[in-house]
Protein backbone atom coordinates (compact mmCIF):
# COMPACT_ATOMS: atom_id res chain seq x y z
CA UNK A 1 0.00 0.00 0.00
CA UNK A 2 1.01 3.35 -0.47
CA UNK A 3 2.41 4.61 2.29
CA UNK A 4 4.75 7.21 3.99
CA UNK A 5 6.82 7.84 7.08
CA UNK A 6 7.13 11.22 8.54
CA UNK A 7 8.59 12.96 12.03
CA UNK A 8 5.27 14.09 13.76
CA UNK A 9 5.85 18.38 14.66
CA UNK A 10 3.41 20.48 16.42
CA UNK A 11 0.39 22.02 14.95
CA UNK A 12 -0.04 25.49 13.77
CA UNK A 13 -1.53 27.11 16.50
CA UNK A 14 -4.31 27.99 14.30
CA UNK A 15 -5.25 24.43 13.87
CA UNK A 16 -4.93 23.07 17.71
CA UNK A 17 -8.22 20.99 18.11
CA UNK A 18 -9.64 20.58 14.60
CA UNK A 19 -8.21 16.97 13.77
CA UNK A 20 -5.75 17.82 11.01
CA UNK A 21 -2.48 17.06 9.51
CA UNK A 22 -0.73 18.99 7.17
CA UNK A 23 1.86 17.69 4.51
CA UNK A 24 3.56 19.09 1.67
CA UNK A 25 3.07 18.97 -1.61
CA UNK A 26 5.23 16.03 -2.74
CA UNK A 27 3.89 13.91 -0.03
CA UNK A 28 0.46 15.00 -0.95
CA UNK A 29 1.24 14.02 -4.81
CA UNK A 30 2.95 10.68 -3.39
CA UNK A 31 0.18 9.54 -2.19
CA UNK A 32 -2.58 10.92 -4.32
CA UNK A 33 -3.71 13.46 -1.89
CA UNK A 34 -5.79 16.44 -2.06
CA UNK A 35 -6.17 19.07 0.63
CA UNK A 36 -9.46 17.78 2.52
CA UNK A 37 -9.04 14.19 2.33
CA UNK A 38 -8.56 11.91 5.11
CA UNK A 39 -5.82 9.99 5.86
CA UNK A 40 -4.89 7.54 8.34
CA UNK A 41 -1.78 8.21 11.42
CA UNK A 42 -0.30 4.92 12.80
CA UNK A 43 2.15 5.45 15.87
CA UNK A 44 1.78 3.19 18.30
CA UNK A 45 -1.94 3.67 17.49
CA UNK A 46 -3.97 4.18 14.67
CA UNK A 47 -5.96 7.59 14.23
CA UNK A 48 -7.07 9.69 11.18
CA UNK A 49 -7.06 13.27 10.27
CA UNK A 50 -7.99 15.96 7.62
CA UNK A 51 -5.35 16.87 5.09
CA UNK A 52 -4.12 20.73 4.97
CA UNK A 53 -0.88 21.86 2.81
CA UNK A 54 1.57 22.57 4.93
CA UNK A 55 3.25 26.41 4.88
CA UNK A 56 6.28 26.82 2.39
CA UNK A 57 8.93 26.83 5.51
CA UNK A 58 7.90 23.06 6.30
CA UNK A 59 7.98 21.83 2.59
CA UNK A 60 10.57 19.35 1.71
CA UNK A 61 11.17 18.54 5.69
CA UNK A 62 9.94 14.91 5.87
CA UNK A 63 6.99 15.79 8.93
CA UNK A 64 4.03 15.96 9.45
CA UNK A 65 1.99 18.92 11.51
CA UNK A 66 -0.41 17.26 14.04
CA UNK A 67 -1.70 18.78 17.45
CA UNK A 68 -1.65 17.48 21.09
CA UNK A 69 -4.98 15.16 20.54
CA UNK A 70 -3.93 13.23 17.14
CA UNK A 71 -0.76 12.66 18.43
CA UNK A 72 -2.29 11.52 22.04
CA UNK A 73 -4.98 9.35 19.55
CA UNK A 74 -1.83 7.84 17.01
CA UNK A 75 0.01 7.34 20.86
CA UNK A 76 3.12 9.32 19.68
CA UNK A 77 5.47 12.51 21.01
CA UNK A 78 7.00 15.10 18.70
CA UNK A 79 10.04 13.95 16.80
CA UNK A 80 8.67 10.15 16.75
CA UNK A 81 7.73 8.72 12.94
CA UNK A 82 4.45 8.11 11.96
CA UNK A 83 3.25 6.01 9.26
CA UNK A 84 0.89 7.83 6.85
CA UNK A 85 -1.60 6.53 4.28
CA UNK A 86 -4.98 7.31 2.42
CA UNK A 87 -7.97 6.53 4.78
CA UNK A 88 -11.36 5.20 3.39
CA UNK A 89 -13.74 7.21 5.40
CA UNK A 90 -17.15 5.41 6.11
CA UNK A 91 -20.21 8.37 7.11
CA UNK A 92 -20.83 7.88 10.09
CA UNK A 93 -24.30 7.05 11.37
CA UNK A 94 -24.01 7.08 14.76
CA UNK A 95 -21.21 8.57 17.23
CA UNK A 96 -21.39 8.13 20.94
CA UNK A 97 -18.70 10.80 22.77
CA UNK A 98 -18.55 10.87 26.73
CA UNK A 99 -16.04 12.26 28.67
CA UNK A 100 -13.10 10.82 30.44
CA UNK A 101 -12.57 8.88 33.64
CA UNK A 102 -12.00 12.09 35.68
CA UNK A 103 -14.17 15.13 34.11
CA UNK A 104 -18.45 15.33 34.92
CA UNK A 105 -20.01 17.24 32.83
CA UNK A 106 -23.18 18.79 32.78
CA UNK A 107 -24.84 19.29 28.61
CA UNK A 108 -27.37 21.56 27.67
CA UNK A 109 -30.56 20.61 25.50
CA UNK A 110 -28.75 21.59 22.50
CA UNK A 111 -25.75 20.24 23.11
CA UNK A 112 -25.14 17.50 21.01
CA UNK A 113 -26.47 19.67 18.16
CA UNK A 114 -24.09 22.36 18.79
CA UNK A 115 -21.03 19.43 19.10
CA UNK A 116 -22.05 17.89 15.88
CA UNK A 117 -21.68 20.81 14.16
CA UNK A 118 -18.35 21.74 15.50
CA UNK A 119 -17.57 18.38 14.20
CA UNK A 120 -19.21 18.30 10.96
CA UNK A 121 -16.72 16.44 8.56
CA UNK A 122 -13.99 15.65 10.75
CA UNK A 123 -12.48 11.83 10.49
CA UNK A 124 -13.43 9.80 14.17
CA UNK A 125 -11.73 6.47 14.77
CA UNK A 126 -13.12 4.38 17.92
CA UNK A 127 -11.33 5.64 21.13
CA UNK A 128 -10.19 8.86 20.16
CA UNK A 129 -10.20 11.97 21.89
CA UNK A 130 -12.32 14.29 19.78
CA UNK A 131 -11.38 17.94 21.21
CA UNK A 132 -15.46 20.31 21.25
CA UNK A 133 -14.98 23.84 21.64
CA UNK A 134 -17.15 25.17 24.59
CA UNK A 135 -19.14 28.33 24.28
CA UNK A 136 -20.82 28.12 27.42
CA UNK A 137 -19.06 28.12 31.05
CA UNK A 138 -17.98 24.70 31.38
CA UNK A 139 -16.65 22.95 34.88
CA UNK A 140 -14.33 21.25 32.67
CA UNK A 141 -12.20 23.47 30.41
CA UNK A 142 -8.84 23.48 29.75
CA UNK A 143 -7.29 26.99 30.82
CA UNK A 144 -6.01 27.73 27.39
CA UNK A 145 -8.31 26.96 23.67
CA UNK A 146 -11.14 25.73 26.03
CA UNK A 147 -11.59 22.67 24.69
CA UNK A 148 -13.36 19.81 26.39
CA UNK A 149 -11.85 16.76 24.87
CA UNK A 150 -14.59 14.14 24.94
CA UNK A 151 -14.03 10.66 24.11
CA UNK A 152 -15.51 8.57 20.93
CA UNK A 153 -16.74 5.21 22.91
CA UNK A 154 -18.51 4.15 20.15
CA UNK A 155 -18.45 4.41 16.50
CA UNK A 156 -21.34 3.07 13.83
CA UNK A 157 -19.69 1.60 11.44
CA UNK A 158 -16.40 1.28 12.85
CA UNK A 159 -13.07 1.98 11.13
CA UNK A 160 -12.69 5.63 10.06
CA UNK A 161 -15.66 7.51 10.08
CA UNK A 162 -16.97 10.91 8.89
CA UNK A 163 -19.48 12.88 10.70
CA UNK A 164 -22.00 14.39 8.69
CA UNK A 165 -25.49 16.23 9.01
CA UNK A 166 -26.76 12.85 9.05
CA UNK A 167 -25.27 11.19 11.96
CA UNK A 168 -26.65 10.68 14.64
CA UNK A 169 -24.35 12.14 17.95
CA UNK A 170 -25.15 10.90 21.34
CA UNK A 171 -23.85 12.43 24.19
CA UNK A 172 -22.93 10.87 27.62
CA UNK A 173 -22.41 12.67 30.69
CA UNK A 174 -21.04 9.72 32.63
CA UNK A 175 -17.05 9.61 32.44
CA UNK A 176 -16.28 6.89 30.89
CA UNK A 177 -13.77 4.77 32.67
CA UNK A 178 -10.68 2.35 31.23
CA UNK A 179 -9.12 4.69 28.60
CA UNK A 180 -5.56 5.30 28.80
CA UNK A 181 -5.91 8.79 26.68
CA UNK A 182 -7.53 11.53 28.78
CA UNK A 183 -6.75 14.46 26.39
CA UNK A 184 -6.79 16.72 29.44
CA UNK A 185 -3.60 18.65 29.91
CA UNK A 186 -1.24 21.13 28.46
CA UNK A 187 -0.15 20.47 25.02
CA UNK A 188 2.98 22.69 23.23
CA UNK A 189 0.39 24.19 20.78
CA UNK A 190 -0.81 25.64 24.41
CA UNK A 191 2.47 27.69 24.30
CA UNK A 192 3.10 30.65 22.17
CA UNK A 193 6.82 32.09 21.52
CA UNK A 194 9.50 29.99 23.45
CA UNK A 195 10.35 27.59 20.37
CA UNK A 196 13.72 27.54 21.73
CA UNK A 197 12.82 27.65 25.12
CA UNK A 198 11.04 24.31 24.69
CA UNK A 199 13.65 22.43 23.02
CA UNK A 200 15.79 22.84 25.32
CA UNK A 201 13.49 21.86 28.29
CA UNK A 202 12.71 19.10 26.17
CA UNK A 203 16.14 17.59 25.37
CA UNK A 204 16.75 17.92 29.12
CA UNK A 205 13.47 16.31 29.92
CA UNK A 206 12.24 14.19 27.42
CA UNK A 207 14.85 12.75 26.27
CA UNK A 208 16.62 10.98 29.72
CA UNK A 209 12.80 10.08 30.42
CA UNK A 210 12.43 8.59 27.06
CA UNK A 211 15.84 6.76 25.87
CA UNK A 212 17.54 6.31 29.56
CA UNK A 213 19.93 4.48 27.27
CA UNK A 214 21.52 7.02 25.13
CA UNK A 215 22.60 8.39 28.79
CA UNK A 216 24.04 5.49 29.85
CA UNK A 217 25.56 4.31 26.69
CA UNK A 218 27.60 7.94 26.58
CA UNK A 219 28.25 7.45 31.05
CA UNK A 220 26.90 10.43 30.96
CA UNK A 221 23.78 11.60 33.90
CA UNK A 222 20.66 12.90 32.73
CA UNK A 223 20.05 16.28 34.86
CA UNK A 224 18.16 15.87 38.05
CA UNK A 225 16.65 19.50 38.55
CA UNK A 226 16.19 22.42 35.70
CA UNK A 227 15.80 25.59 36.89
CA UNK A 228 13.40 27.98 34.83
CA UNK A 229 13.48 31.77 35.22
CA UNK A 230 11.95 34.88 33.78
CA UNK A 231 9.50 36.92 35.07
CA UNK A 232 6.25 36.32 36.29
CA UNK A 233 3.16 35.00 33.69
CA UNK A 234 5.61 34.11 30.84
CA UNK A 235 4.44 30.34 30.79
CA UNK A 236 7.35 28.52 33.28
CA UNK A 237 4.24 26.80 34.76
CA UNK A 238 2.66 25.80 31.40
CA UNK A 239 5.88 24.68 29.96
CA UNK A 240 6.97 22.51 32.87
CA UNK A 241 2.89 21.27 32.40
CA UNK A 242 3.51 20.56 28.91
CA UNK A 243 6.46 18.26 29.52
CA UNK A 244 4.60 15.77 31.69
CA UNK A 245 1.85 15.92 29.54
CA UNK A 246 3.44 15.08 26.58
CA UNK A 247 5.56 12.88 28.00
CA UNK A 248 2.91 10.74 29.88
CA UNK A 249 4.65 11.88 32.78
CA UNK A 250 3.20 12.01 36.55
CA UNK A 251 3.11 15.77 37.10
CA UNK A 252 3.55 16.83 40.90
CA UNK A 253 3.21 20.25 41.94
CA UNK A 254 4.47 22.14 44.68
CA UNK A 255 4.06 25.88 45.48
CA UNK A 256 6.79 27.34 47.01
CA UNK A 257 5.13 30.09 49.77
CA UNK A 258 2.46 27.06 50.55
CA UNK A 259 4.95 24.32 51.88
CA UNK A 260 6.29 26.92 54.45
CA UNK A 261 3.26 28.03 55.90
CA UNK A 262 2.88 24.45 57.48
CA UNK A 263 3.30 23.90 61.12
CA UNK A 264 6.38 22.27 62.41
CA UNK A 265 8.04 19.71 60.50
CA UNK A 266 4.92 19.28 58.17
CA UNK A 267 6.42 20.87 55.42
CA UNK A 268 9.87 18.42 55.89
CA UNK A 269 7.03 15.76 56.08
CA UNK A 270 5.21 17.14 52.74
CA UNK A 271 8.12 17.40 50.78
CA UNK A 272 9.27 13.38 51.31
CA UNK A 273 6.08 12.02 50.50
CA UNK A 274 5.82 13.89 47.18
CA UNK A 275 9.35 12.47 46.07
CA UNK A 276 8.24 9.55 47.48
CA UNK A 277 5.11 9.40 45.76
CA UNK A 278 6.95 10.64 42.42
CA UNK A 279 9.83 8.06 42.40
CA UNK A 280 6.87 5.59 43.00
CA UNK A 281 5.13 6.29 40.23
CA UNK A 282 7.36 7.46 38.01
CA UNK A 283 8.22 8.74 35.38
CA UNK A 284 7.76 11.63 37.25
CA UNK A 285 7.85 15.91 36.88
CA UNK A 286 7.88 17.06 40.44
CA UNK A 287 6.93 21.34 39.79
CA UNK A 288 8.29 23.27 42.28
CA UNK A 289 6.95 27.12 42.20
CA UNK A 290 8.03 30.24 43.23
CA UNK A 291 11.43 28.30 44.48
CA UNK A 292 12.98 31.23 45.83
CA UNK A 293 10.40 31.31 48.23
CA UNK A 294 11.23 28.20 50.29
CA UNK A 295 14.96 28.10 49.15
CA UNK A 296 16.11 31.57 49.60
CA UNK A 297 20.07 32.17 49.88
CA UNK A 298 20.35 30.69 53.72
CA UNK A 299 22.37 34.03 55.03
CA UNK A 300 19.34 35.72 53.91
CA UNK A 301 17.00 33.50 55.66
CA UNK A 302 15.74 34.19 59.01
CA UNK A 303 12.61 31.74 59.18
CA UNK A 304 13.96 28.02 60.74
CA UNK A 305 11.14 26.65 58.41
CA UNK A 306 12.94 27.82 55.46
CA UNK A 307 16.16 26.55 56.57
CA UNK A 308 14.53 23.01 57.37
CA UNK A 309 12.78 22.98 54.49
CA UNK A 310 16.05 24.00 51.90
CA UNK A 311 17.97 21.24 53.47
CA UNK A 312 14.92 18.57 53.38
CA UNK A 313 14.78 19.33 49.52
CA UNK A 314 18.42 18.82 49.22
CA UNK A 315 18.20 15.66 51.15
CA UNK A 316 15.58 14.42 48.81
CA UNK A 317 17.30 15.83 45.66
CA UNK A 318 20.73 13.64 46.33
CA UNK A 319 19.09 10.63 47.43
CA UNK A 320 16.94 10.46 44.06
CA UNK A 321 18.41 6.96 42.36
CA UNK A 322 16.01 6.65 39.51
CA UNK A 323 18.23 9.07 37.60
CA UNK A 324 16.05 10.36 34.63
CA UNK A 325 12.85 9.00 35.77
CA UNK A 326 12.19 11.84 38.31
CA UNK A 327 13.26 15.19 37.10
CA UNK A 328 12.52 18.33 39.08
CA UNK A 329 11.65 21.58 37.59
CA UNK A 330 11.56 24.37 39.03
CA UNK A 331 10.14 28.06 38.69
CA UNK A 332 11.47 31.32 39.77
CA UNK A 333 11.40 34.95 39.02
CA UNK A 334 14.60 35.92 41.15
CA UNK A 335 17.25 33.82 40.29
CA UNK A 336 20.07 35.30 42.38
CA UNK A 337 17.91 34.56 45.41
CA UNK A 338 17.32 30.60 45.23
CA UNK A 339 20.45 29.04 47.42
CA UNK A 340 23.33 28.38 45.85
CA UNK A 341 23.94 25.00 47.24
CA UNK A 342 20.93 24.49 45.48
CA UNK A 343 22.23 25.13 41.71
CA UNK A 344 25.40 23.29 42.47
CA UNK A 345 25.86 19.60 40.56
CA UNK A 346 23.78 16.99 40.28
CA UNK A 347 21.06 19.56 42.05
CA UNK A 348 19.29 22.20 39.72
CA UNK A 349 21.63 22.66 37.58
CA UNK A 350 20.25 23.62 34.42
CA UNK A 351 18.80 26.81 33.89
CA UNK A 352 16.77 28.17 31.21
CA UNK A 353 15.41 31.59 31.01
CA UNK A 354 12.11 32.56 30.15
CA UNK A 355 11.78 35.95 28.71
CA UNK A 356 8.78 38.48 27.55
CA UNK A 357 8.30 37.36 24.50
CA UNK A 358 8.89 39.43 20.65
CA UNK A 359 6.25 40.43 18.76
CA UNK A 360 5.88 36.69 17.03
CA UNK A 361 5.56 35.61 20.19
CA UNK A 362 2.69 37.58 21.12
CA UNK A 363 1.16 37.13 17.71
CA UNK A 364 1.51 33.13 18.71
CA UNK A 365 0.31 34.20 22.61
CA UNK A 366 -3.02 36.18 20.80
CA UNK A 367 -4.00 32.87 18.65
CA UNK A 368 -3.55 30.28 21.09
CA UNK A 369 -5.87 32.55 23.61
CA UNK A 370 -8.13 33.30 20.78
CA UNK A 371 -8.72 29.45 19.21
CA UNK A 372 -11.88 29.15 20.77
CA UNK A 373 -13.78 32.19 20.40
CA UNK A 374 -15.32 33.68 17.12
CA UNK A 375 -13.91 36.05 16.14
CA UNK A 376 -15.12 39.12 13.78
CA UNK A 377 -13.69 39.51 10.31
CA UNK A 378 -11.87 42.81 11.71
CA UNK A 379 -9.78 41.92 13.86
CA UNK A 380 -6.16 41.55 13.17
CA UNK A 381 -4.14 39.73 15.67
CA UNK A 382 -0.93 40.83 13.74
CA UNK A 383 -2.05 44.23 14.79
CA UNK A 384 -2.71 43.33 18.68
CA UNK A 385 0.65 42.06 19.05
CA UNK A 386 2.17 45.14 17.48
CA UNK A 387 0.35 47.36 20.34
CA UNK A 388 0.75 44.95 23.09
CA UNK A 389 4.80 45.54 23.28
CA UNK A 390 5.80 44.43 27.15
CA UNK A 391 2.69 42.09 27.64
CA UNK A 392 3.43 38.65 28.77
CA UNK A 393 1.59 35.66 28.24
CA UNK A 394 -0.64 36.37 31.28
CA UNK A 395 -1.53 39.76 30.49
CA UNK A 396 -2.27 38.23 26.76
CA UNK A 397 -4.61 36.24 28.41
CA UNK A 398 -6.74 38.50 30.26
CA UNK A 399 -6.64 41.01 27.41
CA UNK A 400 -8.62 38.16 25.12
CA UNK A 401 -10.65 37.24 28.26
CA UNK A 402 -12.20 40.61 28.78
CA UNK A 403 -12.51 41.33 24.88
CA UNK A 404 -14.96 38.44 24.94
CA UNK A 405 -16.31 39.64 27.86
CA UNK A 406 -17.18 43.25 26.57
CA UNK A 407 -18.29 41.22 23.60
CA UNK A 408 -20.30 39.47 26.19
CA UNK A 409 -22.29 42.31 27.80
CA UNK A 410 -23.53 43.69 24.12
CA UNK A 411 -25.66 40.56 24.10
CA UNK A 412 -26.95 40.14 27.40
CA UNK A 413 -29.84 42.21 26.46
CA UNK A 414 -31.15 39.84 24.23
CA UNK A 415 -30.16 37.08 27.08
CA UNK A 416 -33.07 36.01 29.04
CA UNK A 417 -31.39 35.09 32.06
CA UNK A 418 -35.10 33.29 33.62
CA UNK A 419 -34.59 31.12 30.66
CA UNK A 420 -32.57 27.87 31.24
CA UNK A 421 -31.02 27.40 27.82
CA UNK A 422 -30.05 30.39 25.52
CA UNK A 423 -31.44 30.20 21.75
CA UNK A 424 -28.42 28.43 19.72
CA UNK A 425 -29.32 31.04 17.21
CA UNK A 426 -28.45 33.77 19.44
CA UNK A 427 -24.75 31.36 20.28
CA UNK A 428 -24.56 30.77 16.63
CA UNK A 429 -24.48 35.19 16.30
CA UNK A 430 -22.42 36.24 18.66
CA UNK A 431 -18.42 37.29 18.03
CA UNK A 432 -15.78 38.79 19.56
CA UNK A 433 -14.83 42.28 17.76
CA UNK A 434 -11.95 44.82 16.95
CA UNK A 435 -14.00 47.24 19.22
CA UNK A 436 -14.03 44.60 22.19
CA UNK A 437 -9.80 44.34 22.03
CA UNK A 438 -9.65 48.46 21.65
CA UNK A 439 -12.10 48.40 25.02
CA UNK A 440 -10.39 45.81 26.57
CA UNK A 441 -7.01 47.12 25.66
CA UNK A 442 -8.10 50.94 26.85
CA UNK A 443 -8.64 49.64 30.47
P1 LIG B 1 4.67 31.63 35.12
O1 LIG B 1 4.73 30.23 35.64
O2 LIG B 1 5.81 31.97 34.21
O3 LIG B 1 4.44 32.67 36.16
P2 LIG B 1 2.27 30.70 33.86
O4 LIG B 1 2.83 29.60 33.04
O5 LIG B 1 1.60 30.32 35.13
O6 LIG B 1 3.41 31.75 34.17
O7 LIG B 1 1.28 31.58 32.98
C1 LIG B 1 0.03 32.01 33.43
C2 LIG B 1 -0.98 31.95 32.30
O8 LIG B 1 -0.64 32.90 31.29
C3 LIG B 1 -0.98 30.61 31.61
O9 LIG B 1 -1.88 29.71 32.19
C4 LIG B 1 -1.37 30.97 30.20
O10 LIG B 1 -2.76 31.06 30.08
C5 LIG B 1 -0.79 32.35 30.01
N1 LIG B 1 0.55 32.28 29.37
C6 LIG B 1 1.72 32.63 29.93
N2 LIG B 1 2.73 32.47 29.06
C7 LIG B 1 2.20 31.97 27.93
C8 LIG B 1 2.74 31.57 26.65
N3 LIG B 1 4.04 31.65 26.37
N4 LIG B 1 1.88 31.10 25.72
C9 LIG B 1 0.56 31.01 25.99
N5 LIG B 1 0.00 31.38 27.15
C10 LIG B 1 0.78 31.86 28.12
Amino acid sequence: MNEVQLEVAKAYPNDSGRGIARLDPDTLLHLKLSPGDIIEIEGADTTAAKVWRADRQDWNTDTVRIDGFTRQNADVGIGERVSIRKAEAKKADSLVLAPPEEASVQFGSDAAGMVKRQILKRPVVERDIVPVMSSTNHPFMRSPGQAIPLIAVETEPEGVVLVTEDTDVELREEPISGFEKTGGGITYEDIGGLQSEIQRVREMVELPMKHPQIFKKLGIEPPQGVLLHGPPGTGKTLLAKAVANETSASFFSIAGPEIISKYYGESEQQLREIFEDATEESPSIIFIDELDSIAPKREDVTGEVERRVVAQLLTMMDGLESRGQVIVIAATNRVDSVDPALRRPGRFDREIEIGVPDETGREEILQIHTRGMPLSDDVNLGHLADETHGFVGADIESLTKEAAMKALRRYLPEIDLDEEDIPPSLIDRMIVKREDFRGALNE
